[in-house]
């Protein structure tokens, strides 16, 4: 058990009150939030206008570093692969990716995919993570931590966060906000919350309730299947909240936010392929004006669907653009590492 206090978990206003308990003034709190974010110190004793006493008080009541780097895997297109490990020993995974089709658009961008639980519970079909269930939620402190190594292990400042990572982000609603929150604050991260997508399976009642939050982050919907019957064969969780239900909450989030939303779209072959689900999908997303990224599914060890060839992915492509739909079929990263998302865990686990 763990009596010290993930720091940062904390908002800047947490982090001053705790400072007053301890009869520290709140410029002193502001000095260790510029070692945190901007210097990234790994220790307090590397906090060197603090004193001797404070730094040992910190030490004793703080944790800093959340995430330690296990491995990292370069695939040949510069994308970058981590394993981290948490304090009890589990598993997580994040990815950095310069600039992609899709997702961002100039070479200059850095985004990085985090993960926001240990496992998953949702087993979509096509996903390494979710072969064996979910084993917690991550706290904030973790999922800010990823962002904070990652820009230390590579060097390059992170301008773009994806929450796609490993797990269902809007099941672990409050971690991930409060996470979010340090990494949009100017304080903390400083990345802008339009420059935050977080992804989702359809998890209905939580995409209303992100529709209501001040922050102004991006929306990504996982559809894979524009019919209830082939959304349902690739992702369960559909028979929980089917398409009628999830696209009216689509609706609120569009209405709400007034920004295009993006939906993601795997395509795997002879499952969701064909013109059919193509024009079913065009006229959904011409409903809502949504942008739809297009993946040809990157097959997993041990799961049996194959990618469709590149005339069919561009023949989908073309059918969506004859309903006015923007999109993009995104050349997958990382095919060479494993990057299907929970595979290098996976592979560790078991080894
Ligand atoms: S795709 Fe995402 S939600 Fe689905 S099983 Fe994998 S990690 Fe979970």
């Amino acid at each position: 058990m763990n009596a010290k206090e993930d720091i940062k978990s904390l908002s800047r206003e947490e982090l001053v009150s705790r400072f007053a308990a301890l009869g520290q003034p709140a410029y002193r709190a502001d000095q260790v939030l510029q070692w945190i974010y901007e210097k990234q110190a790994d220790s307090f004793d590397q906090m060197s206008n603090l004193s001797a006493a404070l730094r040992g008080k910190l030490t004793a009541s703080f944790d800093l570093n959340a995430v330690h780097a296990l491995k990292t895997r370069n695939a040949t297109d510069t994308t970058e692969k981590f394993l981290f490990q948490l304090r009890d020993h589990s598993l997580i995974e994040t990815v950095l990716i310069p600039a992609t089709p899709g997702l961002t658009s100039s070479s200059d961008r850095h985004t990085v995919c985090v993960s926001t639980q240990v496992g998953c519970a949702f087993a979509c079909k096509f996903c390494a993570s979710g072969l064996e269930g979910v084993k917690r939620n991550l706290t904030a402190a973790e999922i800010v931590d990823q962002v904070l190594q990652i820009q230390k292990l590579s060097g390059e400042k992170v301008s773009n966060i994806v929450v796609m990572g490993m797990g269902e982000p809007l099941a672990n609603y409050n971690n991930l906000l409060r996470a979010l929150k340090i990494i949009n604050a100017p304080w903390g991260v400083g990345i802008g919350a339009r420059k935050i997508t977080v992804s989702t399976v359809g998890l209905v009642p939580r995409i209303k309730q992100l529709a209501d939050e001040p922050m102004q982050i991006r929306l990504a919907v996982s559809l894979h299947g524009a019919t209830d019957e082939v959304r349902e064969k690739i992702m369960p969780v559909n028979r929980k909240f089917p398409l009628k239900e999830l696209l009216a909450a689509c609706d609120y989030y569009a209405n709400t936010r007034k920004r295009m939303m993006t939906f993601e779209y795997i395509l795997i072959d002879g499952v969701n392929d064909s013109l059919e689900q193509a024009h079913k999908l065009g006229a959904i997303a011409k409903r809502l004006h949504a942008k739809v990224n297009l993946i040809p599914y990157n097959p997993v060890e041990g799961l049996p669907w194959k990618r469709p060839d590149r005339d069919r992915c561009k023949m989908f492509q073309h059918t969506l653009q004859s309903h006015d739909v923007t999109s993009t079929l995104r050349m997958e990263k990382g095919t060479d590492i494993n990057a299907a998302c929970g595979q290098l865990r996976l592979q560790t686990e078991r080894s």
